[in-house]
Protein backbone atom coordinates (compact mmCIF):
# COMPACT_ATOMS: atom_id res chain seq x y z
CA UNK A 1 0.00 0.00 0.00
CA UNK A 2 1.43 3.30 -1.11
CA UNK A 3 2.21 5.54 1.87
CA UNK A 4 1.32 9.51 2.38
CA UNK A 5 4.97 11.04 2.46
CA UNK A 6 3.82 13.63 4.55
CA UNK A 7 2.78 11.41 7.47
CA UNK A 8 6.76 10.17 6.84
CA UNK A 9 8.71 11.09 10.05
CA UNK A 10 11.20 13.63 9.15
CA UNK A 11 15.05 13.19 9.51
CA UNK A 12 15.94 16.09 11.42
CA UNK A 13 14.47 17.18 14.68
CA UNK A 14 14.89 20.76 13.90
CA UNK A 15 11.95 22.70 12.79
CA UNK A 16 11.77 26.04 10.52
CA UNK A 17 8.78 28.09 11.80
CA UNK A 18 8.04 30.82 9.45
CA UNK A 19 5.99 33.68 11.52
CA UNK A 20 4.57 36.67 10.49
CA UNK A 21 5.16 39.80 11.96
CA UNK A 22 2.53 42.89 11.68
CA UNK A 23 2.27 45.28 9.07
CA UNK A 24 1.87 48.08 11.07
CA UNK A 25 0.05 47.77 14.58
CA UNK A 26 2.27 45.80 16.74
CA UNK A 27 -0.90 44.00 18.70
CA UNK A 28 -0.97 42.42 15.49
CA UNK A 29 0.53 39.08 15.87
CA UNK A 30 -0.46 35.68 17.37
CA UNK A 31 0.22 34.66 21.23
CA UNK A 32 1.85 31.53 19.39
CA UNK A 33 4.04 33.51 17.36
CA UNK A 34 5.26 35.59 20.18
CA UNK A 35 5.93 31.77 22.02
CA UNK A 36 8.24 30.60 18.87
CA UNK A 37 9.90 33.69 18.61
CA UNK A 38 10.90 33.59 22.70
CA UNK A 39 11.76 29.79 22.33
CA UNK A 40 13.38 28.96 19.20
CA UNK A 41 17.61 28.47 19.16
CA UNK A 42 17.79 31.45 16.11
CA UNK A 43 15.98 33.87 14.86
CA UNK A 44 16.54 34.97 10.65
CA UNK A 45 15.12 38.47 10.28
CA UNK A 46 15.24 40.44 7.29
CA UNK A 47 16.33 42.93 9.42
CA UNK A 48 18.20 43.03 12.51
CA UNK A 49 17.11 46.32 13.55
CA UNK A 50 13.64 46.01 12.47
CA UNK A 51 12.82 42.78 14.27
CA UNK A 52 15.02 44.06 17.49
CA UNK A 53 12.11 46.48 17.81
CA UNK A 54 9.26 44.26 17.69
CA UNK A 55 11.46 41.87 19.96
CA UNK A 56 11.82 44.90 22.63
CA UNK A 57 8.14 45.38 22.16
CA UNK A 58 7.44 42.06 23.73
CA UNK A 59 10.11 41.58 25.94
CA UNK A 60 12.13 38.90 23.93
CA UNK A 61 15.75 38.21 24.20
CA UNK A 62 16.92 36.03 22.05
CA UNK A 63 19.29 35.21 18.96
CA UNK A 64 19.11 37.04 15.78
CA UNK A 65 20.69 36.67 12.37
CA UNK A 66 20.03 38.44 9.36
CA UNK A 67 18.30 36.83 5.97
CA UNK A 68 18.10 39.40 3.41
CA UNK A 69 17.48 39.19 -0.82
CA UNK A 70 21.58 39.85 -0.30
CA UNK A 71 22.48 36.89 1.19
CA UNK A 72 19.64 34.62 1.96
CA UNK A 73 21.61 31.62 -0.41
CA UNK A 74 24.47 31.80 2.07
CA UNK A 75 22.32 31.92 5.07
CA UNK A 76 20.28 29.64 4.28
CA UNK A 77 23.10 26.81 4.04
CA UNK A 78 24.21 27.54 7.71
CA UNK A 79 20.48 27.44 8.75
CA UNK A 80 20.32 23.85 6.85
CA UNK A 81 23.13 22.53 9.08
CA UNK A 82 21.84 24.21 11.91
CA UNK A 83 18.23 22.70 11.47
CA UNK A 84 20.16 19.57 10.66
CA UNK A 85 21.76 19.96 14.20
CA UNK A 86 18.40 20.04 15.88
CA UNK A 87 18.14 23.57 15.88
CA UNK A 88 14.34 25.29 16.00
CA UNK A 89 14.43 28.26 13.48
CA UNK A 90 11.98 30.82 13.31
CA UNK A 91 12.00 33.19 9.91
CA UNK A 92 10.75 36.87 10.15
CA UNK A 93 10.64 39.38 7.72
CA UNK A 94 10.07 43.56 8.38
CA UNK A 95 6.59 43.10 8.21
CA UNK A 96 3.60 40.43 7.38
CA UNK A 97 4.47 36.87 6.16
CA UNK A 98 7.61 35.88 5.16
CA UNK A 99 8.39 34.44 1.09
CA UNK A 100 5.17 36.61 0.21
CA UNK A 101 7.13 39.23 -1.39
CA UNK A 102 9.71 39.02 1.15
CA UNK A 103 13.22 36.85 1.68
CA UNK A 104 12.62 32.67 2.67
CA UNK A 105 11.61 31.09 -0.66
CA UNK A 106 15.21 29.63 -1.12
CA UNK A 107 15.56 28.70 2.75
CA UNK A 108 11.81 26.84 2.12
CA UNK A 109 13.07 25.18 -0.60
CA UNK A 110 16.18 23.44 0.98
CA UNK A 111 14.67 22.42 3.53
CA UNK A 112 12.21 20.62 1.55
CA UNK A 113 15.07 18.87 -0.27
CA UNK A 114 17.02 17.90 3.53
CA UNK A 115 13.51 16.68 4.95
CA UNK A 116 13.78 19.33 7.50
CA UNK A 117 10.26 19.79 9.11
CA UNK A 118 8.55 23.18 7.99
CA UNK A 119 5.79 24.75 10.42
CA UNK A 120 4.17 28.23 8.88
CA UNK A 121 2.15 29.95 11.33
CA UNK A 122 -0.82 31.92 10.00
CA UNK A 123 -0.69 35.99 10.62
CA UNK A 124 -0.43 38.86 8.99
CA UNK A 125 0.00 39.68 5.19
CA UNK A 126 -1.11 43.12 3.51
CA UNK A 127 -2.53 41.54 0.15
CA UNK A 128 -5.03 39.47 2.18
CA UNK A 129 -5.82 41.98 4.60
CA UNK A 130 -6.45 44.40 2.21
CA UNK A 131 -8.86 42.19 -0.05
CA UNK A 132 -11.03 41.39 2.52
CA UNK A 133 -12.10 44.86 3.15
CA UNK A 134 -11.64 45.76 -0.66
CA UNK A 135 -15.56 45.24 -1.68
CA UNK A 136 -13.65 43.54 -4.50
CA UNK A 137 -15.18 39.38 -4.77
CA UNK A 138 -12.73 37.64 -3.25
CA UNK A 139 -14.09 34.12 -4.28
CA UNK A 140 -11.12 33.79 -7.14
CA UNK A 141 -8.16 36.46 -6.56
CA UNK A 142 -4.49 35.73 -8.16
CA UNK A 143 -1.63 37.67 -6.30
CA UNK A 144 0.73 39.29 -8.90
CA UNK A 145 3.27 41.23 -5.99
CA UNK A 146 4.71 44.33 -7.15
CA UNK A 147 3.80 45.98 -10.88
CA UNK A 148 7.36 45.71 -12.49
CA UNK A 149 8.63 49.42 -12.53
CA UNK A 150 9.85 49.41 -16.19
CA UNK A 151 6.93 51.29 -17.88
CA UNK A 152 6.81 48.63 -20.86
CA UNK A 153 7.23 45.77 -18.35
CA UNK A 154 4.30 47.34 -16.64
CA UNK A 155 1.98 47.50 -19.50
CA UNK A 156 2.75 43.98 -20.80
CA UNK A 157 1.87 42.39 -17.64
CA UNK A 158 -1.48 44.59 -17.18
CA UNK A 159 -2.14 43.89 -21.22
CA UNK A 160 -2.09 40.37 -20.54
CA UNK A 161 -3.88 40.47 -17.19
CA UNK A 162 -6.68 42.56 -19.09
CA UNK A 163 -9.11 39.23 -19.82
CA UNK A 164 -8.45 37.80 -15.98
CA UNK A 165 -11.63 37.05 -14.64
CA UNK A 166 -10.08 36.90 -10.84
CA UNK A 167 -9.44 39.78 -9.02
CA UNK A 168 -6.14 41.17 -9.19
CA UNK A 169 -3.96 41.95 -6.34
CA UNK A 170 -0.96 43.87 -6.82
CA UNK A 171 1.49 45.89 -4.18
CA UNK A 172 2.76 49.00 -5.13
CA UNK A 173 5.88 51.35 -3.89
CA UNK A 174 4.21 54.98 -2.90
CA UNK A 175 6.52 56.62 -5.72
CA UNK A 176 4.41 54.90 -8.81
CA UNK A 177 1.37 54.99 -7.89
CA UNK A 178 0.23 57.37 -9.74
CA UNK A 179 1.63 55.75 -13.39
CA UNK A 180 0.38 52.67 -12.35
CA UNK A 181 -3.10 53.60 -11.83
CA UNK A 182 -2.91 55.60 -15.33
CA UNK A 183 -1.25 52.54 -16.75
CA UNK A 184 -3.96 50.08 -15.29
CA UNK A 185 -6.63 52.73 -16.96
CA UNK A 186 -4.94 52.55 -20.55
CA UNK A 187 -4.21 48.61 -20.61
CA UNK A 188 -7.64 47.27 -18.86
CA UNK A 189 -10.37 49.75 -18.23
CA UNK A 190 -11.45 52.84 -17.04
CA UNK A 191 -14.59 51.65 -15.92
CA UNK A 192 -13.53 48.77 -13.88
CA UNK A 193 -13.88 48.94 -9.77
CA UNK A 194 -10.54 49.72 -8.49
CA UNK A 195 -9.79 49.64 -4.23
CA UNK A 196 -6.50 51.28 -3.11
CA UNK A 197 -6.05 49.98 1.14
CA UNK A 198 -3.24 52.40 2.24
CA UNK A 199 -1.47 51.78 5.40
CA UNK A 200 -3.51 48.97 7.04
CA UNK A 201 -3.41 48.82 10.54
CA UNK A 202 -1.86 51.96 10.85
CA UNK A 203 -3.07 55.54 12.29
CA UNK A 204 -3.46 56.67 8.99
CA UNK A 205 -5.56 53.88 7.12
CA UNK A 206 -7.40 54.49 4.02
CA UNK A 207 -9.34 52.20 2.17
CA UNK A 208 -10.88 53.50 -1.40
CA UNK A 209 -13.48 51.60 -3.98
CA UNK A 210 -14.21 53.42 -7.12
CA UNK A 211 -14.07 52.97 -10.76
CA UNK A 212 -10.82 53.52 -12.46
CA UNK A 213 -11.14 57.01 -14.19
CA UNK A 214 -11.84 58.44 -10.48
CA UNK A 215 -9.39 56.83 -8.92
CA UNK A 216 -6.89 58.26 -10.78
CA UNK A 217 -8.72 61.48 -10.43
CA UNK A 218 -8.75 61.40 -6.90
CA UNK A 219 -4.13 60.29 -6.98
CA UNK A 220 -3.99 63.38 -9.04
CA UNK A 221 -5.24 65.80 -6.55
CA UNK A 222 -4.70 64.32 -3.53
CA UNK A 223 -0.99 64.54 -1.89
CA UNK A 224 -1.83 62.20 0.93
CA UNK A 225 -2.11 59.67 -2.22
CA UNK A 226 1.55 59.45 -2.63
CA UNK A 227 1.99 58.16 1.46
CA UNK A 228 2.43 55.06 2.64
CA UNK A 229 1.93 51.52 2.20
CA UNK A 230 -0.70 50.72 -0.96
CA UNK A 231 -2.05 47.41 -1.70
CA UNK A 232 -4.16 47.87 -5.52
CA UNK A 233 -7.57 45.80 -5.61
CA UNK A 234 -9.00 45.40 -9.25
CA UNK A 235 -12.27 43.43 -9.89
CA UNK A 236 -11.68 41.16 -12.67
CA UNK A 237 -12.67 40.85 -16.20
CA UNK A 238 -16.48 40.22 -16.33
CA UNK A 239 -17.21 38.60 -20.07
CA UNK A 240 -20.41 39.40 -21.73
CA UNK A 241 -22.78 37.05 -21.55
CA UNK A 242 -24.21 36.72 -24.76
CA UNK A 243 -22.83 33.97 -26.70
CA UNK A 244 -20.51 34.96 -29.96
CA UNK A 245 -22.71 35.91 -32.51
CA UNK A 246 -21.09 35.52 -36.78
CA UNK A 247 -20.64 38.34 -38.36
CA UNK A 248 -22.89 37.82 -40.85
CA UNK A 249 -25.44 37.99 -38.40
CA UNK A 250 -24.53 41.47 -37.40
CA UNK A 251 -23.76 42.63 -40.95
CA UNK A 252 -27.86 41.32 -41.18
CA UNK A 253 -29.00 42.71 -38.03
CA UNK A 254 -26.96 46.23 -38.72
CA UNK A 255 -29.64 46.56 -42.33
CA UNK A 256 -32.46 45.61 -40.85
CA UNK A 257 -31.87 47.95 -37.88
CA UNK A 258 -31.54 51.27 -40.57
CA UNK A 259 -35.34 50.43 -41.31
CA UNK A 260 -37.18 48.22 -38.61
CA UNK A 261 -37.47 47.88 -34.75
CA UNK A 262 -34.28 46.49 -32.39
CA UNK A 263 -37.43 43.23 -32.14
CA UNK A 264 -38.16 43.26 -35.65
CA UNK A 265 -34.52 43.10 -36.42
CA UNK A 266 -33.62 40.90 -33.84
CA UNK A 267 -36.34 38.51 -35.65
CA UNK A 268 -35.92 38.52 -39.16
CA UNK A 269 -32.44 37.95 -38.31
CA UNK A 270 -32.68 35.03 -36.26
CA UNK A 271 -35.05 33.40 -39.31
CA UNK A 272 -32.90 33.86 -41.93
CA UNK A 273 -29.77 32.94 -40.31
CA UNK A 274 -31.36 29.86 -38.54
CA UNK A 275 -29.64 30.52 -34.95
CA UNK A 276 -31.54 31.46 -31.64
CA UNK A 277 -32.84 35.18 -31.60
CA UNK A 278 -31.93 35.33 -27.73
CA UNK A 279 -27.72 35.68 -28.14
CA UNK A 280 -28.74 38.15 -30.86
CA UNK A 281 -31.11 40.05 -29.03
CA UNK A 282 -28.73 40.34 -25.62
CA UNK A 283 -25.54 41.94 -27.88
CA UNK A 284 -27.99 44.59 -29.47
CA UNK A 285 -29.22 45.17 -26.24
CA UNK A 286 -26.18 45.74 -24.78
CA UNK A 287 -24.84 47.56 -28.57
CA UNK A 288 -27.44 50.17 -28.08
CA UNK A 289 -27.15 51.02 -24.58
CA UNK A 290 -23.61 51.64 -25.52
N1 LIG B 1 5.41 40.07 3.20
C1 LIG B 1 4.55 41.20 3.22
C2 LIG B 1 3.10 40.73 3.35
O1 LIG B 1 2.87 39.62 3.83
O2 LIG B 1 2.20 41.49 3.02
C3 LIG B 1 4.75 42.09 1.99
C4 LIG B 1 6.11 42.72 1.91
S1 LIG B 1 6.33 43.73 0.53
C5 LIG B 1 8.07 43.95 0.56
C6 LIG B 1 5.80 45.31 1.05
C7 LIG B 1 4.52 45.77 0.33
O3 LIG B 1 3.39 45.22 0.99
C8 LIG B 1 4.29 47.28 0.39
O4 LIG B 1 4.96 47.96 -0.64
C9 LIG B 1 2.78 47.39 0.24
O5 LIG B 1 2.40 47.29 -1.12
C10 LIG B 1 2.33 46.15 1.00
N2 LIG B 1 2.06 46.49 2.41
C11 LIG B 1 2.77 46.12 3.49
N3 LIG B 1 2.23 46.63 4.61
C12 LIG B 1 1.15 47.35 4.23
C13 LIG B 1 0.17 48.12 4.92
N4 LIG B 1 0.20 48.26 6.24
N5 LIG B 1 -0.80 48.71 4.20
C14 LIG B 1 -0.85 48.59 2.86
N6 LIG B 1 0.06 47.87 2.15
C15 LIG B 1 1.04 47.27 2.83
Amino acid sequence: MAVCKSYIKKKYKGILYIVPTPIGNLSDITYRAVEILKNVHIIAAENIHHTTILLNHFDIKNYIIAMNKHNEKKQSNYLIEQLKKGKNIALVSNAGTPVINDPGYFLVVECHLNDIQITPLPGACAAITAIVASGISAKRFCYEGFLPSKKKERCNLLKSLRKEERTLIFYETKHRILESIQDIIEEIDDNRYITLAKEITKKWEFIYKEKAKIILEWVQHNKNSYKGETVIIIEGFKPPKYKLISQKEINTFNILRAFLTLKQSVYITSQIHKTKKNNLYQYAIKKEEK
